[in-house]
């Protein structure tokens, strides 16, 4: 590999940190590791509805407790934090704008009850309403105005979103580390928000903007972020930068194989989907953690490196640095990965 290796973990601090999410966080450190590369923890929280509190300290506590340190942050050498987003606002104003300025993006007026008239009026016809090109022109409030008229709006203060223009009729070819090359027909994609009249980004121009600034080399992220992933490459490619390699990893299924695991089965199971106990601030419901059960982190951190990996060797027992050494991407399996519960009281036991 010619370029440093740099990784993220980017979760969104609206709950405790699922299983998944941990897996997610330790793919990504043991390929940094194998490739003596860093590790970045960046909290994207500036959707500031669905924040949680105390999410951001048990995401930092969780990783720390499974052995998985990140590697930089803002704040003094050897005492700094995660990146946070909502302390870089203002960098992602000017890059919507630099996106204005291309014609690569643009204002957009429509209220959500235009829209819903759209979306039913589509549906009466039995087809789905896509905010893309062949609609745009129709929506009077978007790139149907002229220079003048959205300089009218924007000055009386109306509600506005800024758009991704995204192409005409294109087939996009991309590729990712574990899936190989996919093709995307962008008619089908929406043309969409990048930032919100709060003043606020929306996830995708903040992520792609912190992965480019942050020099990140790999994305290394869950499969429910597939549908994104044209958009992403659009947006790298309208600001003419470089984008990384992308690896999107396969879903933790139920233990019977259908589905993604959730909270409620591990209620069901009697079994944690989270590595330390969670109480939710607002109904002190309480959801059992690894830690408080008593697991050895490694036995947790070995369950999980299985799931949806295998080192293509008989080894069963990995400290974490003989994962890091066992550890290849292209190894990560396609499929979704059942989740097995009895699996981490084995490696407890086999410790
Ligand atoms: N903030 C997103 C999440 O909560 C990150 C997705 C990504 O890694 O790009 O999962």
């Amino acid at each position: 590999m010619s370029a440093k290796v740099r990784v993220r973990f980017a979760p969104s601090p609206t709950g405790p940190l699922h299983i998944g999410g941990v897996r997610t966080a330790l793919y990504n450190y043991l390929f940094a590791k194998k490739h003596k590369g860093d590790f970045v923890l960046r909290i994207e929280d500036t959707d500031q509805n669905r924040y949680v509190d105390g999410a951001e300290d048990y995401i930092v506590e969780s990783l720390n407790w499974c052995g998985i340190p990140y590697d930089e942050g803002p704040g003094k050498e050897g005492d700094y934090g995660p990146y946070r987003q909502s302390e870089r606002k203002d960098i992602y104003r000017k890059y919507a704008e630099e996106l204005l300025k291309k014609g690569q993006a643009y204002y957009a007026f429509d209220t959500a009850e235009e829209l819903d008239a759209h979306r039913k009026d589509h549906e009466e016809k039995g087809k789905t309403f896509i905010y893309n090109w062949h609609n745009r022109m129709k929506l009077q409030n978007s790139l149907a105005l002229s220079e003048d008229e959205v300089r009218d709006k924007l000055d009386a203060d109306e509600h506005y979103v800024i758009r991704f223009k995204s192409p005409e009729d294109e087939n996009l070819h991309i590729k990712d580390e574990i899936r190989g090359e996919m093709e995307i027909d962008t008619s089908t994609l929406d043309d969409k928000v990048l930032f919100k009249s709060d003043g606020m980004p929306t996830y995708h121009l903040a992520n792609i903007v912190d992965d480019h600034l942050m020099e990140i080399s790999h994305v290394i992220r869950g499969e429910e972020w597939l549908p994104s992933l044209a958009l992403h490459f659009m947006l790298y490619r309208a600001f003419g930068w470089d984008a990384p390699k992308f690896a999107h990893l396969p879903l933790i299924l139920k233990p019977q194989g259908k589905g993604k695991l959730s909270k409620r089965d591990g209620d069901k199971l009697g079994f944690p989907v989270f590595p330390l106990e969670w109480k939710d601030p607002k109904s002190g419901e309480i959801s059992a953690g690894y830690r408080e059960d008593g697991y050895f982190p490694e036995a947790v951190t070995n369950m999980l490196a299985f799931l949806g990996w295998n080192p293509g060797t008989e080894q069963e027992f990995f400290k974490l640095n003989e994962l890091v050494e066992a550890f290849e991407i292209d190894r990560v399996h396609k499929g979704g990965a059942k989740f097995d519960p009895e699996k981490t009281k084995w490696f407890q036991q086999h410790y």
